[in-house]
């Protein structure tokens, strides 16, 4: 399958060799790297002295934001407007969250339970999606800037536990930041790459990758056969990192020294004391400092008897993961260390103990997945002759939801064949059919993307709207033809048809298709959110009048007024078309609402245990 070079710019198909940059875009630090003469380089700030870029985003008081070290450094000031940990949101619904909102500095909206969450900043509302796509484009500019000339193409790494709607989310970030993302690459299976292994075709072997961050651990067990990487296993903690380290640090020092952190400025002077004294730890034998005129000290032998029990916990992991895999630790070739956490010599030699066998850790740990980032980029612009391409499927395909909105269901790049599905519900009482509308393309409204054709899944017995378990599924095989099948699973009513998803479009189409999709992604974006914030708003309205309908029994006659007047201020705001005043109406109905309902609640349970007998 060929690959054209587009430049996003002009719109013309380019001839010059072209550059594909690969992107770690990681929970606590993201970083750019590109390969160029058979050598991968990772991009540097200004001054040449940080490759890191932490993955923190300030908004000052108009709403200007800043991306990096100097927004990580308002975070003592303005934590309510310092963004970070945005990775840790993405493709999650609000359920999905819990209580780690509680640990977050800034605020998190629930308008929806089943809807993605969104981020509250001056009395706007942001999406984790719109928020990476700010750090994305802070490493376009920042390696446009060292190049002198425009990115538009990408490689973005993910860890390998990421779900569909969480690669999705990291595909639509980039998008958003202009850059067309030519796949989306396991964190595990870049870092292998960055080492070398799995380049030669002929090798064949078993890889153990630990990736300990800043505040998450993964392990992955990858195979690799003719070139393809195949991950057998993962296991991890995603809050277990350098942070409770850092923890295990100021947990010591404040028993020792009997140290009073009496507002936010001390616990963050200490944990900034504590990250240094983790990292000089790291290549000398004691760390002093001072704290509130008190003397510190910390040697290293203190340190590694204190993050013991952590070490412990991701072995356990280790074990884990082995038996996911039924490999045992003599199967393991190579054990790949990743992240700025594993610069601590003790985590290295615990592992190595662990395993029987000495670590790779030749290459910086932090910067190793964007280098193999980088790597696989440079294969994906067919700059490394040798190496074989898997074939993938052009352009997204999904499906029409309410709204007119686009749902992928296969997202593009993709590899072939591939089979996935998703599960959808009626809008409407007793709805007996259901219209499956299918398209290709990555615009958000499917007016903008390729209809390939539509059927109608028939006679859905009689149910409650929301009731029906609709599963859609797409089968593509290798050579493009798409099977679609529609199910609702509760009756086993079903419907399919077949179309080929290839027919009739030539290379230039596709590569039209992708430039105006990354050209109106902003604008496809508002929409998209505006669509999603009425049809949130919509069925919030139907519940609530359905809600005073059922308990008009013992709702005052203010409650009620009070509701009928929130819900008519919802209904209007769905009438204009400023999401942010959408929002802000459901949150206020859902503030006023959400005391009532928990009362309804206790009616029924009270109800309930009247009619039992004991
Ligand atoms: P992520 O992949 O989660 O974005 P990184 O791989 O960049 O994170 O790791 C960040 C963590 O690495 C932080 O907790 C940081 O304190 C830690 N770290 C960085 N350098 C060192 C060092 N020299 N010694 C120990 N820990 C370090
Ligand atoms: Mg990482």
């Amino acid at each position: 399958m060929a690959r054209i070079p587009i430049n996003i710019k002009t719109g013309e198909i380019e001839k010059q060799e072209n550059l594909i940059v690969g992107i770690d875009l990681g929970t606590t630090n993201s970083l750019v790297a590109y390969s160029k003469d058979g050598e991968t380089i990772v991009v540097e700030d200004k001054s040449g002295s940080q490759k890191l870029v932490p993955s923190v985003l300030y908004f000052d008081e108009h709403n200007n934001i800043v991306v990096g070290q100097e927004a990580l450094e308002k975070q003592l000031i303005h934590p309510e407007r310092t963004i970070y940990s945005v990775k840790r949101l993405m493709g999650k619904a609000y359920k999905d969250v819990g209580t780690y909102e509680n640990q977050l500095g800034y605020k998190i909206i629930d308008t929806d339970e089943e809807q993605l969450v969104k981020v509250e900043i001056n009395g706007s509302y942001y999406s984790p999606i719109t928020l990476s796509a700010e750090i994305l484009k802070a490493l376009k500019n920042r390696v446009e800037e060292q190049l002198g000339q425009q990115v538009y193409q990408a490689v973005i790494t993910v860890p390998a536990y990421f779900n569909d709607s969480q690669r999705q989310a990291t595909r639509d970030a980039g998008k958003l930041a202009g850059l067309n993302v030519l796949r989306i690459v396991n964190e595990p299976t870049a870092a292998s790459l960055a080492y070398g292994i799995g380049q030669d075709p002929e090798q064949e072997s078993t890889i153990a990758v630990y990736d300990l961050g800043g505040g998450t651990f993964d392990l992955s067990i990858l195979s690799i056969q003719n070139g393809i990487f195949e991950v057998l296993s993962t296991q991890g903690d995603t809050f277990l990192g350098g942070d409770d380290l850092d923890k295990a640090i100021i947990d010591y020092w404040i028993e020792q020294y009997a140290l009073t952190i009496d507002n936010t400025i001390d616990q963050q002077t200490i944990r900034l004391e504590a990250e240094k004294a983790k990292k000089a730890l790291s290549s000398s034998d004691i760390y002093k400092s001072t704290f509130k005129e008190k003397d510190l000290e910390l040697t290293q032998i203190k340190f590694e008897e204190l993050i013991n029990p952590i070490i412990e916990k991701t072995l356990v992991h280790c074990t884990n993961a082995l038996k996911d895999a039924e490999l045992t630790k003599t199967d393991i070739d190579e054990i790949v260390m990743v992240g700025g956490s594993t610069r601590t010599p003790h985590v290295k030699s615990r592992v190595s103990e662990f395993f029987g066998k000495k670590v790779n850790d030749s290459m910086n740990p932090d910067e190793v997945v964007a280098m193999g980032a980088a790597i696989q980029a440079n294969i994906l612009a067919g700059n490394e002759k040798d190496i074989l391409l898997i074939d993938v499927t052009p352009l997204s395909l999904g499906i029409e939801t309410v709204g007119g909105l686009m749902d992928t269901i296969i997202p593009r790049n993709s590899k072939v064949p591939t089979r996935a599905g998703r599960q959808y519900t009626t809008s409407v009482d007793g709805q007996k059919n259901l219209k499956v509308a299918v398209y290709q393309g990555e615009r958000d409204l499917v007016d903008d993307n390729r209809k390939l054709g539509e059927f109608i899944l028939k006679d859905i017995p009689p149910m409650a709207a929301g009731i029906p378990k609709i599963e859609v599924r797409f089968i593509l095989d290798a050579d493009g033809i798409l099977k679609v099948e529609a199910e609702e699973l509760r009756s086993k009513v079903m419907t399919k048809v077949e179309i080929r998803s290839q027919y009739g479009i030539s290379e230039e189409e596709m590569a039209l298709m992708l430039i105006s999709s990354i050209k109106n992604a902003e604008q496809d974006l508002h929409k998209r959110s505006l669509l999603e914030a009425r049809n949130e708003g919509n069925n919030i309205v139907h519940s609530v009048a359905r809600f005073i309908n059922q308990n008009l029994s013992w709702l005052s006659e203010e409650e009620q007024t009070e509701t009928k007047r929130l819900s008519a201020n919802l209904q209007d705001k769905i009438k204009g078309d400023n999401k942010d005043n959408i929002q802000k109406a459901i949150e206020e109905l859902n503030a006023y609402t959400a005391p009532l309902a928990e009362k309804a609640m206790d009616i029924h349970v009270s109800n309930a245990l009247k009619g039992t007998t004991i």
